[in-house]
């Protein structure tokens, strides 16, 4: 059974910046989770969630799978570190917690999806946030595979 998140959350700026006190480091990841696919432009509750994250002394760094380009332009925005992280496979995680000096307790991850960030992180050897995805719409494989089995291990879960 994959073990459980350390918390859920209904979207990003709702986790409170105590709720992250143990993290010296936050990894966020872009699509369903700060925007929409394709979104270059945040909400303005997501700027100020992210630019009190940043301005708490934390290192916040963007770990997307898709589009660096769009990655980077938001990091730059905000004085983000952004990187390619292949999630679920855990390498560039490490490596960048390497990188930058972190002990992996430093570190957690925050995602919309089980089977590509929170398993990266159980990989990893992180801590892990789930929040909800922004919207339904997926890439065709996520929507029809990891979606459903997501709704399986959400209700293993609950139980
Ligand atoms: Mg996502």
């Amino acid at each position: 059974m994959i073990s459980k998140p350390v918390f859920f959350s209904e979207n990003v700026e709702s986790i409170k910046l105590k709720q992250l006190k143990k993290y010296k480091a936050v990894l966020i990841d872009v699509d369903n989770t700060l925007t929409k696919h394709h979104e270059r432009k945040l909400t303005k509750e997501k700027k100020y969630w992210i630019e009190s994250l940043v301005n708490s002394g934390k290192k916040v760094a963007l770990a997307s799978n898709t589009s660096k380009k769009r990655a980077k332009i938001l990091s730059e925005k905000f004085g983000m570190d952004v990187f390619v992280a292949y999630k679920p496979f855990p390498l560039a995680i490490k490596k960048w917690i390497k990188k930058n000096g972190y002990k992996k307790s430093e570190v957690v991850m925050i995602g919309d999806q089980i089977f590509t960030d929170h398993l990266a992180a159980i990989f990893a050897n992180i801590d892990s946030v789930l929040v909800k995805p922004i919207t339904n719409k997926d890439f065709i494989v996520t929507r029809l595979i990891s979606r459903r089995l997501e709704k399986i291990i959400y209700n293993l879960w609950s139980k």
